[in-house]
């Protein structure tokens, strides 16, 4: 009798590993030949901050830069967000939940404060919170948003709106009117023009009239010559679409018109997609996104070192998909990847930072302490602030 209960007792824990296993999806990516280890970039001893460029890789957990990695740049090769001489790790759960949504996880970040899943710019009693964007512009700093996602996404709202759900973004878009900042790229032409939006308002005119260029593909913004643009790249989110600029791109445009402000700016930089690429269980997705995502990294440290008064912080909101890099296939030349979720994970997210201050960033840190800390370096003021109603 104890000799079949063992039988059944193992048989249904092969069973179990079996099915987990089986339910789990797999995907082999190709591990490119190997580059040479490149140097980490120095810290910066100097202590002065005149401009943050702070970039937010959606979804992105150690296991997506790796993947990134092997698929780029091979297991001695380091993308370049991976020279960055510093590392933290970031605590990333909501006021609600132990596992964040991208809009709690960015007004962490924007407003140095803890709230519910779903919520932009407001605290958990829906009251507004002051983000560093809107701090940087009462200081006459400039700003900017980029991001891969529509503009009125629930990261880049999170910077400049102040709604109690992430999914009003036609409203996001009306605030956007009215929050100063001088650079918004990415993708959102439903949320702006009079055709899509349930009020029939036309935010494209009403940016036009406010001063903005508005730019449709790469094209425009190649040949953009006002120093505040509104770039509306897709209908939606980015689609990678022949005539869409890169993240790069975009990033570079921003630096260009931000850098003009002699008293310094903040750009905030999404990689929206990559958590995209999580969601379907695509390491395809991901790894095509992280390059992408790297792209624009590379693109703010040229700028930051060339500056030497420039931080930059490049981090995620949360992880997404429970990513593995699970093992080498017999030939060696791929990489299996597993997926445990098709939501996002508690897994504590990577932080990379370079500039003046960058050790600041260093340890074991929550995500309001990532927001305070930032605003307070950029010296504009200190968070978490509440507004009223
Ligand atoms: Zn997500």
């Amino acid at each position: 009798m104890k000799r079949l209960f063992l039988l059944v007792f193992i048989l249904s824990i092969s069973t179990a590993c079996q099915d987990s296993s089986d339910n789990n999806p797999t995907e082999n990516i190709s591990v490119a030949e190997s580059e040479a280890t490149p140097e980490l970039l120095p810290l910066v001893e100097g202590k002065t901050i005149k401009n943050i460029i702070f970039l937010i890789g959606d979804g992105t957990g150690i296991a997506q830069l790796t993947s990134g990695q092997y698929a780029t740049v091979g297991s001695d090769g380091l993308l370049h967000v991976q020279t960055m001489p510093v590392t933290g790790i970031v605590k990333t759960h909501s006021s609600d939940n132990l596992i964040t949504d991208s809009a709690s996880g960015a007004t962490a970040y924007s407003c140095g404060l803890k709230t519910y899943n779903g919520a932009i710019g407001v605290n958990p009693d829906k009251t507004p919170c002051k983000t560093i964007l809107e701090l940087a512009e009462e200081k006459g700093l400039s700003t900017g948003l980029v991001s891969t996602s529509s503009i009125t996404h629930a990261t880049p709202a999170s910077f400049a709106a102040h709604v109690e759900s992430r999914s009003m973004e036609d409203e996001i878009a009306a605030q956007f009117l009215n929050s100063g900042v001088e650079v918004l790229l990415g993708g959102g032409v439903e949320y702006f023009s009079s055709e899509d939006r349930s009020d029939s308002r036309d935010l494209i005119s009403e940016f036009s009239d406010k001063g903005y260029q508005v730019l449709l593909n790469a094209d425009d913004l190649n040949n953009s010559t006002s120093d505040k643009l509104l770039g509306l790249f897709a209908s939606d989110g980015l689609e990678r679409a022949e005539g869409e600029p890169s993240t790069a791109a975009m990033t570079s445009k921003a630096l260009e018109i931000l850098n003009k402000n002699e008293k310094g700016f903040f750009l905030m930089v999404e990689g929206s997609q990559i958590d995209w690429g999580g969601h379907g269980n695509s390491a395809d997705y991901v790894i095509n996104e992280v390059q992408d995502f790297d792209a624009a990294v590379k693109a703010a440290l040229d700028f930051a070192q060339e500056d030497g008064e420039t931080l930059v912080v490049v981090t995620a909101d949360h992880e997404t998909g429970g990513m593995t890099l699970q093992r080498q296939t017999a030939d060696g030349d791929s990489l299996e990847i597993y997926w445990t979720t098709g939501y996002h994970t508690g897994t504590p997210v990577p932080l990379m930072a370079y500039g003046p201050n960058a050790t600041e960033f260093m340890g074991w840190r929550d995500n309001t302490y990532v927001g305070k800390k930032l605003a307070e370096l950029l010296q504009v003021g200190n968070l978490p602030i509440l507004l009223e109603n």
